[in-house]
Order: structure tokens, then sequence, then C-alpha cells
């Protein structure tokens, strides 16, 4: 057996940061804390490793283990000069879970472990105050109830209303050591109900409490948390074994948690909530609201300022705004926990800046500090502040919480967690209403657009947890009572049912009843609106400090995916480098009349008929090129020829049966109607295909309707031409569709380029164009080398190629993917987040064998994974050319382009 106990105490420590895999997040840090010279209680980390021991053995604490624990127990009693379970001078401790990341509030922490009958009096005595060892005991008894021998925790707190009921209080810190130790009876009886024995012998608890906080790896709630946030469920967790300092010992003593800067805005002020009189369980659960930080600079201005030159040194060591635990005995501050912290887009944004400018990291550092994610929810809308000023004037604001984390959340208020996922999945908005939130209710926050609380603080694990994931938030809104078993709020005589809309704005921490206009986001109204100037907007400057960092670092080039003139501007608005992907199948739909010539075309009897459609067609979409090449000014435009199968275009076969049998129906029928109606109906089960996606469309439509395909191009090169003629510089990229031989794309090829050549001479201009390729059919990765005889450029569709190379079907996957995902057959939706290993091997084979014949072959991705930051890092190491992805993903892949440009030098 190796070692798995670390101690720290008496200024130095055994573990550092570089063991975070071992004692995790928690463990290390108090570690360094340790070494860095910061007072802290003293203490030991069991190892992950152990943790694994643990599972090895069915879940029980391994063999050996425990003397290991009672050795470095007997270090601890000898630098406290306490003795473990000893009534004379009772040491306590603390048992702490801690992840290799932080998942605050997941797993189980237990405090005042080691009392017992005979300690309890021992506290007392030795400090002279009887009611703050009765107060431990009685949190210690549900503490262990609750996280050892799993009896409701709500037993425990319904016994301690009642106390607080009976002695006539509105708080527990005014129960005396009377009412508190009839509490402990009480307790007592509270366990033998449940047929579970409270463990005297502080060994035993020892034993029991490690047990549990190992096993609370499993909670529901911290797997969902890893669920949401991607955390291998191999890792495990440490457990700190700490001494206990006491924030409850009377009025010169507390509990806070503080932030190194303000983890909304990134704003650079000390920023914290403290409760006097407390153990830190009550901040973070918000049974209190807490008091700011300020009211600590009263009271104790020595401690406040103490708190202040370590959370300097702190910053300063780990070049990251932290959050702080702290706990003050008699006096005394001590640290019990730094970690990074987490923070909202905006202050992420901000303080990676910022930092950049006081000296503490470089632009690489901070590019990859921000998550790739984050910029596009900066550009989330807000509130219309007039909007939101009228619905005031209307008497529509309910009341005003603490803000906690920014945003403008609008939808149905829910009160349960089960609920705000019942009404996500059918696609409703909805506001998760809690008196406060626990870990438990982390899946329902997830679902949820916002979160509002009664109670709880800035610091309450609404706000830590809600931050985290960009919710908005608003919590210790007192003024309303939240009932959560009849399903609604009150405030005065105004009650909220569950599915009333209401509005939370997380800047000002207003609550609003019913609907309120959003409008664009800062950023957006600078750059899509130009309705506010770049200079006026502080967020704008953050968010294009940081791209402009980003594109100074990455080589992969950035493009948008873009059907319309406007998606187009709004892709080089935030910083397209040319267009990826033109579909012009979404061209044939809209407006209205055009429909109509389409369905004329696949209706047409003959050859002459289709061409006559195609020839009103054809200006229609010249005009839609020369609007997308004009606003691309030069950049390279990709353009994709009609991919999808033609029975799309037509009206569904029910509703033309339908309609049919209804004019048939009719007492003096439209004869030609009827005729046109069964024509269609013939066609249409024509063109009927078994397997549409697998059927029909793409380059075996062009191979067998070629006018389709030369109608398009012809489209293409006189809309250059026009804008060449203008004296303006264009680069068409032609390509085509699901190629899966290389006889298929030299036909392409050829006829385009016939087309083309047809084209320009007509217009006497020449214009530099390429014909390429889509790769999505597996069959054109593997012989990439032949078709890139014939294609000129490749782009990944790696939607298509997903599908193909899964054979799941992108239509019908939803039946089965959730399940899947839930029992962790797949670790992600594979649409969503490129499969480097299987897809990602073709498109490896594809680059690989098409620079073979083309070393200069230019490559791109086409596909959702274009805006997803991993996709994004996987197709820079396979060398591509550019992502293409859709406007507002654009700045993700900015930015996850550069964190992997970084990630290779630095690996390199
Ligand atoms: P979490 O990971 O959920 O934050 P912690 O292990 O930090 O859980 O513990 C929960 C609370 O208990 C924190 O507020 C912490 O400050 C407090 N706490 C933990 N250990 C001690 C200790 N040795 N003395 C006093 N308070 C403690
Ligand atoms: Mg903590
Ligand atoms: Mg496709």
């Amino acid at each position: 057996m190796g070692k798995f106990v670390y101690f720290f105490g008496g200024g130095k420590a055994e573990g550092s940061s570089a063991l975070r895999p071992l004692l995790g997040g928690k463990g290390c840090e108090l570690a360094e804390m340790t070494n860095l010279g910061i007072r802290i209680p003293p203490g030991f980390t069991i190892t992950t490793e152990a943790w694994a021991e643990y599972l090895r053995h069915d879940r029980r604490v391994p063999p050996g283990l425990m003397e290991e624990v009672a050795s470095h127990l007997g270090r601890l009693e000898e630098l406290l000069g306490l003795g473990f379970g000893d009534p004379a001078k009772p040491l306590l401790v603390s048992v702490r879970s801690g992840a290799r990341v932080s998942m605050p509030g997941m797993m189980e922490t237990i405090l005042n472990l080691g009392l017992n009958d005979r300690t309890v009096e021992g506290l007392a005595r030795r400090t002279g105050n009887p009611r703050f060892a009765w107060d431990c005991y009685r949190r210690f008894l549900t503490m262990f109830g609750d996280v050892v021998l799993e009896i409701p925790r709500k037993a425990f707190d319904e016994a301690l209303s009642a106390a607080r009921e009976k002695a006539g209080v509105g708080t527990d810190a005014e129960l005396d050591a009377d009412a508190l130790k009839a509490l402990v009876a009480t307790y007592e009886g509270i366990y033998e109900g449940h047929g579970r024995r409270f463990p005297q012998e502080p060994k035993e608890q020892l034993t029991g409490a490690i047990g549990a906080v190992f096993g609370s790896w499993y909670s529901r709630k911290a797997e969902e948390y890893r669920r949401i946030h991607g955390i291998p469920h191999d890792w495990g967790t440490a457990v700190t074994v700490q001494a206990m300092v006491f924030g409850n010992l009377g009025e010169t003593s507390g509990t806070g948690v503080a932030f190194t800067r303000d983890p909304s805005t990134g704003e650079r002020r000390f920023f914290g909530e403290f409760l006097p009189n407390a153990q830190g369980e009550d901040v973070v659960a918000g049974i209190r609201t807490p008091q700011p930080i300020s009211a600590l600079q009263e009271r104790m201005p020595k401690v406040y300022e103490e708190l202040v030159g370590i959370y300097k040194t702190l910053e300063r060591h780990y070049r990251d705004m932290l959050d702080l635990e702290f706990t003050i005995q008699e006096g005394t501050l001590y640290l019990l926990q730094s970690r990074v912290g987490k923070r909202t887009a905006a202050a992420a944004v901000r303080i990676a800046v910022e930092m950049v400018a006081e000296g503490l990291i470089d632009r690489d550092e901070a590019l990859v500090r921000v998550d790739a994610n984050d910029v596009n929810r900066l550009l989330a809308s807000v509130f219309d502040r007039q909007a939101k000023g009228r619905a005031i004037d209307e008497g529509r604001l309910i009341a005003r919480g603490l803000a906690a984390a920014p945003g403008a959340a609008v939808g149905h208020a829910v009160f349960t967690p089960e609920d705000a996922e019942a009404w996500a999945r059918r696609g409703e908005k909805v506001i998760l209403v809690r008196s406060e939130t626990s870990p438990e209710d982390v899946a329902g926050m997830y679902a949820a657009q916002g979160i509002l609380t009664s109670r709880g603080g800035l610091t309450s694990h609404a706000a830590v947890v809600g931050r985290g994931m960009g919710k908005t938030c608003v919590v210790g809104c007192g003024d309303i009572t939240v009932d959560e078993e009849a399903l609604e709020f009150r405030r005065g005589s105004l009650r909220v049912r569950q599915g009333d809309v209401i509005a939370l704005d997380g800047e000002t921490g207003e609550v609003i009843l019913g609907p309120v206009a959003t409008k664009p986001s800062e950023i957006v109204q600078v750059l899509l609106e130009k309705s506010i100037a770049p200079d006026d907007s502080a967020i704008f400057r953050y968010f294009h400090t940081i791209m402009r960092w980003a594109d100074e670092v990455r080589t992969l080039g950035v493009r948008a995916n873009a059907d319309t003139p406007a998606d187009a501007a709004t892709g080089v608005a935030f910083g397209a480098e040319g267009i990826g992907l033109t579909r012009t199948e979404h061209m044939f739909f809209k407006p209205e009349e055009r429909i109509a010539i389409v369905r004329e075309m696949i209706m047409a009897e003959d050859h002459p008929a289709r061409l006559k459609a195609l020839e009103r067609l054809l200006p229609m979409q010249r005009e839609d090129f020369i609007g997308i090449l004009r606003v691309m000014n030069g950049r390279p435009v990709t353009i994709r020829l009609l991919d999808p199968p033609l029975h799309e275009f037509l009206p569904k076969e029910k509703e033309v049966g339908k309609e049919l049998a209804a004019e048939r129906a009719k007492r003096r029928r439209n004869r030609e109607r009827i005729a046109e109606l069964e024509k269609t109906l013939d066609k249409l089960r024509a063109l009927q295909e078994a397997n549409p996606m697998l059927g029909h469309r793409g380059c075996r439509l062009g191979a067998t309707y070629p006018e389709i395909y030369e109608m398009q191009v012809r489209a293409i090169f006189e809309a250059a031409a026009t804008l060449v003629r203008e004296g303006m510089r264009v680069e068409p990229e032609v390509m085509i569709p699901l190629v899966g031989t290389q006889g298929e794309m030299r036909l392409m090829r050829e006829a385009a380029v016939r087309t083309a050549e047809a084209a320009l001479a007509e217009a006497g201009v020449q214009v530099p164009y390429t014909v390429g390729t889509m790769i999505e059919v597996p069959r054109a990765a593997l012989i990439a080398d032949q078709i890139a005889r014939e294609a000129e450029f490749f782009s990944f569709g790696t939607n298509d190629l997903t599908q193909l190379t899964y054979g799941y079907s992108r239509d019908d996957a939803g039946k089965f993917l959730p399940q899947y995902l839930e029992k962790a057959l797949l670790p992600e939706d594979p649409f969503r987040v490129l499969d480097q290993e299987g897809v990602g091997e073709l498109v490896r084979i594809g680059i690989e064998r098409g620079r073979k014949t083309r070393p200069d072959l230019k490559v791109g991705i086409c596909g959702e994974h274009g805006g997803e930051p991993s996709s994004v890092e996987f197709c820079h190491r396979v060398g591509m050319s550019y992502v293409s992805c859709s406007p507002f993903m654009i700045p993700i892949a900015r930015l996850a382009a550069a964190q992997a440009r970084i990630k290779e030098r630095r690996g390199a």
C-alpha cells in the first residue's frame, strides 16, 4: 500500500499544487496556503487513490487506511496539544470532500466531529461557553445523521424550528444553552426513531464520516453536476480531515466568503459576505442572509486588514481571481479554503484583460483563461430599458433581490427542479423559484433561464452555481414568500402561481410580473446595430481586446455559414474572413413566389418545360449571389449547389391527399385543380424514397438533372461578372455536395467549369474561382487522393459525415441519443461535439490523402462543429485552413482557434 495521507500544519505541508489529482482542489490549496505561511487550521488529506481503493473494496474504507489516519491524527493532537475523544481537551475535526475540480456543495462535509456526550461537556468547560458547545453538538448530530446514517435532514430541521418557536426567537443564534441541550436530546430520539445508533466513539465517527464523504462522489447531485460539466466519473474525491476552528464562539467570531474581484462584473474590488457568530455552512447554505464584507471592516478592522493582505498575497501567487472561505475565532482569522472563483462571462473577459495590464499574466494566459463559450454568452440579449421602465410604471415590479448573475431572463415560474426540467423539455422557458437552492436542484437550474430565491446571499449556492452555469440569478429576495408546496410565491396580496410569466433582471435584481421585451446585448448593439459607439461600451472594449489578441495568435481561419446577405454581414461584423457555406436550397423556399416556380420545375413533364422554369429562377438566384458577394467584398465565398432531395420542395403527401379529397367532395368540383393535385400526388409518389437521407440528393441530383446545377453555376458567374464590372473583387468557390466517387466529381467539375467559362466569356470578364467538394460521405474521405485530382478544395460536412459514419439518422437520433448519453454509451452528442476518434479519423485521412495529391489543398469544415471549442481545436490540430460556423458562433471559433494554437505551442 502506498502513501494515502498527506499532512499540513505547523507552517509546512507535504502536498503542493502539483499533487492536485491526488489531493483534490481543496487539499492542494490548503497545503499551498500552509506553505505560504497563511494561518489555516492544520490537518491532513486522504488521497483520491485511497478513494479508488475504497471503490475496489465494495465501497468500504480500505484496510490499513485507518491506521495511517490514526498516526496522522496523533501528529495533529501533538501539534495542538489536544486529544481526539479526550473530554479534558477535546480535538474536533471537520471531514471535507474535495475533487480535482471544484464541485461547490455537491459532495459532503461534516463539521465538529469528535463530539459525544462526554466531550461536549469538556468543550463547554474548556471554553466556559456551554451554549457554544451544545450548538456544535447539535450541528454535528445533524450532519452526521444526514450524511453518514442517511436520516432525512428535514427531521432535524423541523425539530430546530420547533425549538426556535418554543423559545420565541427568530434565529438559531438566539437559542440558549438549555434550549440547545434539549434539542440534542430530541435529536437522539430522532436517531432512535430511524433505527440508527449514534456512535459515541470518535474513531468510529471518523471511519463512518470518511466512508460517507468518499461515497458522496456518487450522490445523485454530484453525478448530475459531473454530467453537466463533463467531469470524468472516475476521478473520485479526496478527503481532508482538519482541526476545527469556531466562528460560533460569540460576537468576536464569525465566518465568511469573499472574492478577490467582483465575480459578476470583474471589477477590481474586494467583495464578500460575512456572518457574525456562525459556522461556515450557514453562509453557503443561505440560512441567514449575511452582511457585506464592509461590516467586517467596521466590526474588526484589524482582521479585515489582515484578510485584505492575504487576498492580495493569494492573488499574486495564483494570478487569478479567487474565492476564499474564512472563519474568525475570537478575533483570530483563519483561512479555510481558496480556489479559483467562478465568474460570469463578462467578469471572465474583464479580469483576463485587466490582469494582463497589471502584469499578472501574459496574453496567451489571458486567452486560455476565458472559456470560449463565454464570449458567446456576452452576445445574449438584455432587457430593453424603456420596456422595463414601462413595466415598472405599470406597477409590475414585484420585488427587488440581490443581483447575483447578470442576464435578462423571461419565463414561466416553476417551483421544483423536476417541473423546471419537464417544462423545458416541452420547449418552454422557465424561471426556477425556490426559497433557496440546494445541490439537489442543479439539473433544474440548468434547465431554467433564470433562478430566483427568497433567501441567501451573493455567495449562496444559487448564486455560485447559477453564475457558473451562466444563468440569470436573483437571490435573497426577502420581500417574497416562496411556497414550494402550493407552487406559488407571494408578495403581500399578490400571488404568482406556477406557469405565470415573470422576468428577472440579473443586473439590478428586479423581479417583474409578466414579460418584458429584451434587446440585443451591448456588443451586438456596437457591432451590428451600431447604436452604441465602441468607446461607450466597456464590455465591448474588453471583448474586443480579447478578440484582437485571439486573431493575432491563431493560424486557423474563421468563416461564416451564411445563406443571406444579412447573415453574411453579421458574419463579417463578428470577424468572419469569408463564407464557408452558402446553402442554396434556402433561397429556393422563400419568398413565396419562388417555391411555386421551384415546384413547376420539379413537376415539369419534359426537359424543355423544366428549362423554362429554371430560366425564371436564374435571375432570382443571380440577385441572391450578387447580394452575398457584394457584402463579402472580395472575401472568399463558398457556394454549395443544391443538396436536398426534390420532394422536400413539394407539399406533404398527406396535405395534398386531404385537399384532393375535399375538392372531390365538393358539389361544384374544380376539375383543373383536381387534375393538378392528382399530378402532384403522382409526382410525390414517384419521388418518394424509403430513406431520403441516403437517397436522390446532392450531386446525385446534379448527375440526373444537370440543368439545375447549370442554372445555379450560371447565376453565380453572372453575379460575379456584374460585380467585377462594378470594379469589385469577388472570389466564388463552387462546392459540390455529397460526392463519393472520383467520377462524380469529374462530371460535376467539368460541367461547372464549362458553364462558368461560358458565362464569363459572354460577360467578357475574368473571375478567379475554384470548384471543390464537400467531404461528407465516408468513401470520399477514404479516396480523398482521387477526389483531390478533380476537386480544388475540400470542406468537411461533418453533420452528414457523422450521420453516415455512425449510421445514425440525424432526423431520428433524437429517439435514442438522450438515453445513450444517460447510459454513457456515448460521451457527447456526436452531432454537437465532433467525434475525434471515429469521424475525426476520417477527417484526418481525408486531409492527408487529399494533400498527397494536392499539397496546397485548402481544407475547411462547415458542419455545426465549426463553432464548438473542442472540435475547433481538433480542426487546428489536423491542419485545416479554416472553420466555418454560424455568425453568432464566430467569436467562439476565433477564441477556440487561438487557444488551440497556444496549447500546441506550449506542448512543443
Ligand atoms: P464545500 O466544498 O461544499 O465548500 P467545505 O469543505 O468547504 O465544503 O465545508 C463547508 C463549510 O464548512 C465551509 O464554509 C467551511 O468554511 C466550513 N469548514 C470546513 N472545515 C472547517 C474547519 N476545520 N473549521 C471551521 N469551519 C470549517
Ligand atoms: Mg467550501
Ligand atoms: Mg450534407
